[in-house]
C-alpha cells in the first residue's frame, strides 16, 4: 500500500471535499449512463477482468474483482479510489445488463422474423458476457466467503489462545 500523505489531495479529492453529495451523485449518473452514451463491454482475459470500449474508441479494463480500472480518473486519483471507484466500475454491472438486454431482444426479433440464424453473432455474444459476469459473481462470493472463514479461524484462535492464556489461573 502507497502512502499518500505527502502528496497533495488530487483535483478529484478536492472537487468531492468541496461538495460530497455534488460529487457521488455525478458520479453514479455518469456511470448509469454508460450504455447510453454508448459504451459497452466485453470479457477481459481472465475471471473478474472486462473491456470497457468508450464512445471515443478508448479501452479501458476493469477489474471487478480487486475494484481497479485502467482508466486515467482511476490512475490519476488515488486518493478517491476507496470512496467512488471510477464510473467504469460503478457502472459496469449496469452496462452488461443493459447490453444483455439488448441482445436478447435482437435474438427474439430474429427468432420472431422465423430468422433465428441471423442472431447466431448477438447468441454467442450474450453467452460470452453473461457466462464472464455469472464466473465473476461466483469468484466474488467464493472469496467473501473466504473472507468470512479466515474471520471465522482468526477468531477462534483468538480465544484459543486467550483461553490458554488464561487457563494458569485455574491451575
Ligand atoms: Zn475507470
Amino acid at each position: 500500500m502507497e502512502t499518500q500523505s505527502n502528496k497533495p489531495p488530487s483535483t478529484a479529492m478536492r472537487s468531492y471535499q468541496n461538495d460530497p453529495q455534488g460529487f457521488l451523485s455525478r458520479m453514479l449518473e455518469r456511470a448509469e449512463a454508460l450504455w447510453l452514451e454508448d459504451y459497452s463491454a466485453e470479457p477481459g482475459e481472465g475471471i473478474g477482468l472486462f473491456i470497457v470500449h468508450t464512445p471515443k474508441g478508448d479501452r479501458y479494463t476493469v477489474n471487478v474483482l480487486e475494484q481497479s480500472c485502467t482508466c486515467a480518473f482511476w490512475q490519476g486519483a488515488e486518493d478517491m479510489r476507496a470512496i467512488t471507484g471510477c464510473k467504469h466500475l460503478c457502472g459496469l454491472e449496469m452496462l452488461i445488463t443493459e447490453q444483455l438486454a439488448q441482445l436478447k431482444a435482437i435474438i427474439g426479433q430474429h427468432e420472431l422474423s422465423g430468422h433465428p440464424e441471423r442472431a447466431q453473432p448477438q447468441r454467442e455474444e450474450f453467452q460470452r458476457l453473461s457466462d464472464a459476469w455469472q464466473a465473476t459473481e461466483d469468484a466474488a462470493i467464493d472469496r467473501q466467503a473466504e473472507e468470512e472463514e479466515d474471520g471465522r479461524l482468526l477468531m477462534a484462535e483468538t480465544v484459543a489462545e486467550f483461553a490458554i492464556a488464561n487457563s494458569g489461573y485455574r491451575f
